[in-house]
């Protein structure tokens, strides 16, 4: 929503008398403009308040009467200039990301290109003529035009709930349309305004140079050529058109810049490329038979750096496998590289990345991927576009993908909102995201998420950005959904104190790789064994601890990926580290049913207890 000011205000009433000039100027000065007096270039006078020109018509009038094809002129500049540029700077954002990066570039040769010498080779190319300079001055704008919408379009493409359409399987055209337009359409009217004031002078200058409109047409461009011969004699001559440009140029920057300081601040990758692994991979500690969702060897990288090192693990029917790790550890990019939701920057492969029957490898068919697989997210605010209402976002992919109509669908999903514990779910489905809670916002987003009764849900870090109270009627409902529907969770947390309260089973990462892996029973009855986890568990608060209750820290900071160490990465801040975990990385052992970790330490107290 953009804010009033006075400029603004100011700027829209003196362009919108402008337009009506325009409209009943010809109308009412038409005669005296064409009027041949046989008076030439007389000077200012009662009769003609800015004289006359060469053949003694009144300047006055015919400035007046210029004032309709100079705004067509204008106005359609722009049109051409902002339709070229926001489908050019849009488009590489829906397109996949060799079009994007052949767009991108095409666009920087353009900017690059000065517009007056753009302008002026298309009009040479043309002709002189009103129709050329339209033209030429749209296209010569439109680079400008595109490399701002661009700009714009980056800042919205990778936000949670264009990440969540594409999974649902919303087409390009209508991810443009319906997500990506309404959410820079404040700062394309600010855009539109400049562009208005500059394609005007621009236009004026064709003319001016004689390259635009010809006799015996006129816009102010021509009139101020004309009057210049008579700058000395009659400078009133050339003053009329001179104003004109000026008063309409200033009135659109009022415009521009009213816009700028009132939109709304608030408003302003995607399908990751995933392939089969080449080598062999790490069976998942799971049975095969028995999962939902297997993941074998993963690895996600970024610039040539493994980010995600050949993680695996299942997740079987109903089961809440919580995944736990420092900011940096993967746990993210590998729940993303499930849902196919990794930036573009971002490529992975793997030995299976299955859920049930459907290979994620092969690029599973979006119908299903968007039904069987929810995902929430960690940011309610990004989860739900802004620009539109609670209802159409939550009824799209029921009417997409479970073929419902309108009514049944908004139905559907009242009753989903009902089921997360909103109140009144009927009027939330009319209100803009922004007009709801963070946490009624966050159970909004788990009630999309669960629509289509996914058989897998990813939350990614769900209650992060909550308080504790909000965290915990979350966590409920997340309980609620596995026990009623016996929805499969991937839940991700950095608190495992979060995780021991919710999941199932616990999968601990670190700098890429899985290092423990254990039910939650064990982890809740000490009986994790893994230096790391031991750590995390020593740095967690606990509210029934015994004594002074002091916390540990893990002295020390997570590897930046590219500088991992060759052995184990936990190395230089683990206090059990020997010579051996510098030179060669851990192998997973097992340690009893669904557990396993991966430490040199807990392998040589396997074989000591053998021998
Ligand atoms: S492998 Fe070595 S450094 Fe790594 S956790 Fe085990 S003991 Fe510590």
């Amino acid at each position: 929503m953009i804010r009033s000011s006075r400029g603004l205000a100011a700027g829209l009433a003196g362009l919108g008398l402008i337009a009506v000039l325009a409209v009943a100027a010809p109308l009412v000065w038409g005669g005296d403009a064409a009027h041949l007096s046989g008076a030439a270039r007389e000077g200012a006078s009662g009769a003609h308040w800015l004289g006359t020109d060469a053949l003694g018509r009144d300047v006055l009038a015919r400035t007046l009467v210029a004032t309709r094809l100079t705004l067509v002129m204008t106005l359609s500049a722009t049109a051409i200039a902002g339709t070229i540029g926001i489908l050019l700077g849009t488009a590489v954002w829906v397109a996949g990301p060799r079009v994007r990066e052949a767009g991108l570039r095409l666009i920087d040769v353009m900017v690059s290109y000065p517009a007056v010498i753009l302008a002026l080779a298309v009009a040479a190319i043309l002709g002189a003529g009103t129709a050329a300079a339209v033209v030429a001055i749209g296209v010569a704008w439109s680079p400008a035009f595109a490399r701002l919408t661009a700009n714009l379009a980056a800042s919205v493409a990778g936000r949670d709930f264009v990440a969540a359409a594409r999974l649902l399987g919303v087409p390009p055209h209508r991810v443009l349309v319906r997500h990506l337009l309404p959410n820079i359409a404040e700062p394309l009217l600010v855009l539109l305004s400049v562009a208005f004031a500059g394609t005007l002078t621009a236009l004026s200058g064709l003319s001016f140079i004689g390259l635009g409109v010809q006799a015996p047409s006129y816009d102010w461009g021509a009139l101020l050529n004309t009057g210049l011969d008579a700058l000395y004699t009659n400078p009133a001559e050339a003053l009329g058109p001179a104003v004109a440009i000026t008063l309409t140029g200033v009135l659109a920057s009022f415009v521009g810049d009213g816009l700028a300081a009132g939109a709304d601040p608030h408003r302003i990758g995607i399908s990751g490329r995933l392939k089969k692994a080449p080598v062999p991979v790490a069976a998942p500690a799971a049975d095969d038979g028995e999962a939902l969702l297997t993941v074998a060897g993963l690895r996600v990288s970024a610039g040539g750096v493994d980010l995600v090192d050949g993680v695996s693990f299942t997740v079987r029917p109903g089961e809440i496998v919580g995944v736990v790790g420092e900011s940096g550890s993967g746990k993210s990019l590998t729940a993303m590289a499930v849902a196919r939701l990794l930036p573009d920057t971002v490529t992975a492969d793997a030995g299976a990345l299955r859920l049930d029957d459907l290979d994620l490898l092969a690029g599973a068919a979006p119908d299903r991927l968007a039904t069987e697989i929810g995902v929430v997210y960690q940011d309610p605010a990004a989860s739900f576009n802004p620009a539109l209402r609670l209802g159409g976002q939550l009824t799209e992919v029921l009417r997409r993908h479970r073929g419902l109509d309108r009514r049944a669908a908004r139905t559907k999903a009242a009753e989903a909102l009902a089921a997360v514990r909103i109140t009144r779910p009927e009027a939330r489905l009319r209100r803009h995201p922004h007009e709801l809670s963070g946490g009624m916002r966050q159970r909004a987003m788990i009630a999309s998420a669960l629509l289509t009764g996914p058989r897998l849900l990813i939350a990614d870090e769900p209650t992060t950005a909550l308080d504790v109270t909000v965290q915990a009627e979350i966590l409920d409902l997340l309980r609620e959904a596995n026990r009623r529907d016996g929805t499969a969770m991937l839940f991700i947390s950095h608190d495992i104190g979060v995780i021991a309260s919710l999941c199932h089973r616990v999968l601990v990462m670190y700098a890429g790789r899985i290092v423990e892996e254990l039910p939650v029973g064990d982890l809740v009855a000490g009986r994790s064994r893994h230096p790391y986890t031991r750590a995390l568990l020593d740095a967690t608060p606990r509210v029934d601890a015994e004594g002074d209750g002091e916390l540990t820290t893990i002295p020390g900071r997570p590897p930046a990926p590219a500088d991992r160490a060759a052995g184990c990465a936990f190395a230089s801040r683990c206090a059990l580290a020997m010579p051996k975990c510098t030179e060669e990385p851990p192998a997973a052992i097992s340690l009893g049913a669904d557990h396993r970790a991966a430490c040199h330490a807990l392998d040589q107290k396997v074989e000591e207890n053998a021998s």
